[in-house]
């Protein structure tokens, strides 16, 4: 088998190690089934009961209270851009966007197909460097909901505080972010995210929804695309994504044995502060995102001098610190730190940023 290297990449991101040898391990009989979890039917009491097992687990680390449904859908986030004001939209018709961030104007453009959405913040003049106060936000105390990105995956932001909306349903895309962290869920009304980054494949996506706001897209609603009709069936209308569900109840174990949210907020903080720390000890390297608003998870940087930056990209891939090429929204480096990126990872490219420093 050949080395594992240091991945980078903002999604699909690195796994922790030890899942993908359990998952391996278990890939041709799992548990004594004869099977493969990826051959079961969906309707197998076996693998109904790892569906059921991995929805207590991540009720169980994340704290979902009883009030919301969890549902383990496909479509990527990028289908909850829709889904979200198809189902939401209605209660009242409008509904505030803040737009922080590609993501999150993604979602902004496909809620105005829908119905009368707001931008209550736009930060597309500042180039998306930073997350608007509080203060800043313009809030229609007669939204549906107010929809943001928590953490800007492209940019490198991450919202510092949770937004105040008084009776108005917080919407969040934590695709980024989800399981780095304690949160509040009761806090929110909805909450989604695509799992290529911090929970497991693509092609799984968890919604946590508020059960009191199902129920009020047109009966004209596909019904996939009808979060009443997936909670009644349980998230099989269809076949769900199976395989990625148990990985994701895995990675979840995995979350578990490391200490939980609460660690994992203090490791990822601490793998955050090795490279900010370079950073702001560098004369070469500069970061991108303001210092309130960073993110622990995607760590974005230039040198100035595209030229510089695409060496620096190349020099750290041969030197095993891969996927460090920023979105082509913003240019320059990205390094994506999920759960997974274990310490040394980061200690790495921080030396390796003082090594090339040293030589330019
Ligand atoms: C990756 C990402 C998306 C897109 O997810 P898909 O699963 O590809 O649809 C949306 N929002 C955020 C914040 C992301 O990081």
């Amino acid at each position: 088998m050949g080395e594992r290297i240091y991945n980078f990449s903002a999604g699909p991101a690195m796994m922790p190690e030890s899942v993908l040898a359990r998952a391996a391990a278990e890939m041709l009989d799992w548990n004594g089934s004869g099977m493969s979890v990826m051959e079961m039917s969906h309707r197998s009491k076996t693998y109904a009961a790892i569906f059921e097992d991995v929805e207590r687990s991540l009720r169980e680390v994340m704290e979902i209270p009883d009030s919301h449904r969890v549902l383990f859908l496909q479509g990527g986030a990028t289908l909850q851009f829709s889904m979200v004001p198809i189902n939401l939209l209605p209660r009242t018709g409008r509904a505030d966007y803040a737009i922080t961030g590609e993501f999150s104007k993604k979602a902004f453009q496909e809620g105005r197909k829908v119905g009368e959405v707001r931008a209550a913040a736009d930060l597309s003049g500042e180039n998306f460097c930073r997350i608007p106060a509080q203060s800043e936000l313009a809030l229609d105390a007669g939204a549906a909901y107010f929809h943001y990105c928590m953490n800007n995956t492209i940019f490198g932001t991450k919202w510092p505080y949770l937004p105040e909306t008084g009776d108005v349903p917080l919407a969040c895309d934590m695709s980024s972010c989800i399981l780095s962290e304690p949160v509040d869920v009761s806090r929110f009304g909805l909450i989604y995210a695509g799992a290529q980054k911090n929970m497991g494949p693509a092609g799984l996506t968890v919604v946590i929804l508020r059960e009191d706001l199902a129920g009020a897209a047109p009966a004209s609603t596909p019904g996939l695309l009808d979060y009443a009709a997936l909670i009644k069936s349980g998230s099989m209308l269809n076949t769900p994504p199976t395989y990625g569900v148990y990985l994701l109840g895995l990675v979840l174990d995995w979350v578990r044995s490391q200490g939980g949210l609460t660690a994992m907020r203090q490791h990822n903080l601490a793998k955050a502060a090795v490279l900010y720390d370079a950073l702001d000890g560098s004369r070469l390297f500069k970061p991108s995102a303001d210092k309130g608003s960073r993110s622990m998870m995607n760590v974005t940087f230039f040198t100035g001098d595209p030229e510089l930056d695409g060496r620096f990209v190349k020099e750290a891939a041969a030197a095993g610190l891969v996927t460090l090429k920023g979105h082509r929204a913003v240019g320059g480096m990205r390094a994506s730190i999920y759960n997974a990126m274990p310490m040394e990872g980061v200690e790495k490219l921080a030396a390796f940023m003082r090594e090339f420093e040293k030589r330019c």
